[in-house]
């Protein structure tokens, strides 16, 4: 398998909706070790397949609170509680620090990483996390809960700070 590299705005595959996996195998397993290795590099703290250009619907997040990463394949919110609203960045909207509205608390199900089932309730920080990925697995950005002038100011500034980091990137083959 190629290796995995973090896809930015405005790479196509962030908008798009991902399918469901079938059957849980040693390659999404593998996926999902590479997608840990890859957070961690870039310094998240959650990442879903899209952003590293795999085209299965499954995440990873590890909040560093000491218990370790977690490994979800096929999720889905089964419940929402309560209503937050708080700042958030995105390792695929470099730069960006956009106010998003969340559920305070929900539940989430899907598969772990062994492919058994798990019901997870989250609140606080990985309640905000579980649904930030959730929306990626659907093809939404943070920039989507932005209203329409915000939204294309920061549109512009990202391709142009894109088309920055591809010269300096061709500067340095050079
Ligand atoms: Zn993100």
């Amino acid at each position: 398998m190629q290796k995995l590299s973090l896809k930015t705005y405005p790479e196509k595959i962030l908008r798009e909706k991902l399918k469901n996996i079938n059957k849980v195998t040693e390659k999404e397993r593998k996926i999902l070790k590479e997608m840990l290795a890859l957070m961690q590099a870039t310094g998240g703290i959650g990442l879903a397949a899209n952003q590293a250009g795999v085209d299965k619907r499954l995440f990873v997040v590890d909040l560093q609170d000491g218990y370790g990463p977690l490994f979800v394949i096929n999720p889905k919110i089964v419940k929402k509680e309560g209503t937050v609203e708080t700042q958030e960045g995105c390792l695929s909207v470099p730069g960006a620090v956009i106010k998003v509205k969340r559920a305070e608390r929900v539940v989430v199900e899907g598969l772990n990483i062994e492919g058994e089932p798990i019901k997870i309730e989250a609140d606080g920080l990985l309640a905000k996390a579980f649904q930030h990925e959730i929306d990626h697995l659907n093809g939404k950005l943070i920039i989507d809960y932005l209203k329409l002038p915000a939204k294309l100011k920061i549109i512009s500034q990202l391709k142009k700070n894109k088309k920055n980091a591809a010269k300096i990137d061709i500067n340095k083959e050079l």
